[in-house]
């Protein structure tokens, strides 16, 4: 469509669309427009990045939360999930056999587990800084206080993931529960900036009730929090949640909004995440295909790996961490692309 065509050229040329254009592309796509918007996206990214993508090692080190969000397997309410916790020994463990692997960023992740208290997390910290001063250290444990934030920073940590799930404060109430809220979400991540971490927000594609008017609100909300990182991956439902019959998320509108985010935002660092090769074999080359250019491997222990369910269907929790990696680096360069053993910092 001839229209969709000047969408997505005046996208990449300005980095902003009008908010009905925006709507019109989002909603007309066809498999030509798609080819274009992709072209775009890589050749934005590899004006910015070459032909590099970053390997980030993931260590789900607890599965305890005590948050209910609807969508995810792991809420507090769900009294079928296994929960488990890594000690300090076990984390420095993955990271030892992480940068064995190359790996030059390990990204901590867990649901808001009480147990790790600030002085835990910044212990935690301090050593994996300590035993590998040349990698970035990724934090992804949820909403804390400012100070909280600025103890592990000062810990050692670099970077900080906090997806904001969705910038419209009432999807945001219909996704969770009266507890928390879209604006302590979005405060956290202010701080965080201000703090000094690279900080990276996102949203899943087709969480139950999303419209095009809720990704709009993301992108503005994104043009204003001007984030190093974006992740994005289809919702999938889990079984033992509120959302356990609600559709998941597409592969095509997650690959087209990963193509619209690398045009509005050519210098950040996007994920082709595991959810994405959830809901397609190959899923995660596509995402590289359609503007990503991270993928993040799973270096938890094998014991552990089929107890961190946040949706139903999970690939790689059945591999060790040395297979994840080879198996990754395969694909990447099969497309094309080539691994690099680099922290994978945001380029400015
Ligand atoms: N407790 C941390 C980590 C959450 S898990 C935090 O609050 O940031 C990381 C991300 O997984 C979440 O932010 C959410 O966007 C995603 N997620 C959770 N449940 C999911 C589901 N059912 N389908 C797809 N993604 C999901």
């Amino acid at each position: 469509m001839k229209e969709n065509q000047n969408r997505i050229a005046r996208l990449a040329a300005e980095r902003v669309l009008p908010d009905s254009e925006f709507c019109a592309l989002w909603q007309t796509m066809d498999p030509e427009d798609e080819e274009l918007l992709y072209a775009r996206a890589r050749e934005a990214c590899q004006r910015v990045y070459g032909r590099e993508v970053y390997l980030r090692g993931l260590i789900e080190f607890s599965s305890w939360c005590k948050n209910d969000c609807y969508y995810c397997g792991l809420r507090a309410g769900n009294r079928r999930a296994q929960r488990y916790r890594l000690t300090t020994e076990q984390i420095l463990d993955c990271c030892d056999e992480g940068y064995r692997l190359d790996f030059r960023t390990f990204v901590l992740q867990s649901g808001e587990d009480p147990y790790f208290t600030d002085e835990r997390i910044c212990g935690i910290v301090s050593s994996i800084r300590q035993n590998h001063p040349d990698c970035a250290i990724t934090l992804s444990i949820g909403e804390k206080s400012r100070e909280s934030y600025q103890a592990y920073f000062d810990a050692g940590a670099d970077r900080y993931l906090l997806r904001h799930e969705t910038a419209d404060p009432l999807h945001y109430r219909s996704l969770h529960p009266a507890e928390l809220s879209c604006e302590n979400r979005k405060r956290c991540l202010f701080d965080l900036k201000e703090i000094g971490y690279q900080v990276g927000c996102g949203v899943m594609v087709g969480s139950p009730g999303q419209t095009v008017r809720h990704l709009l609100a993301d992108l503005h909300f994104m043009e204003e929090l001007k984030p190093h990182m974006i992740g994005i991956g289809p919702f999938i439902p889990h079984r033992d949640t509120p959302f356990h019959d609600r559709p998941a998320g597409t592969l095509t509108d997650t690959l087209h909004l990963l193509g619209i985010l690398r045009l509005m935002f050519p210098e950040a660092l996007l994920p082709a995440t595991t959810a994405l090769g959830t809901i397609h074999p190959l899923g995660r080359e596509k995402g590289i295909l359609a503007g990503a250019n991270v993928v993040m491997p799973n270096l938890s222990p094998a014991a552990v790996r089929g107890k961190y369910l946040l949706y139903d269907g999970k690939i790689c929790t059945g591999e060790e961490a040395a297979q994840c990696h080879g198996c990754m680096e395969a694909r990447i360069r099969r497309i094309g692309y080539e691994v690099v053993v680099s922290r994978g910092d945001w380029h400015s």
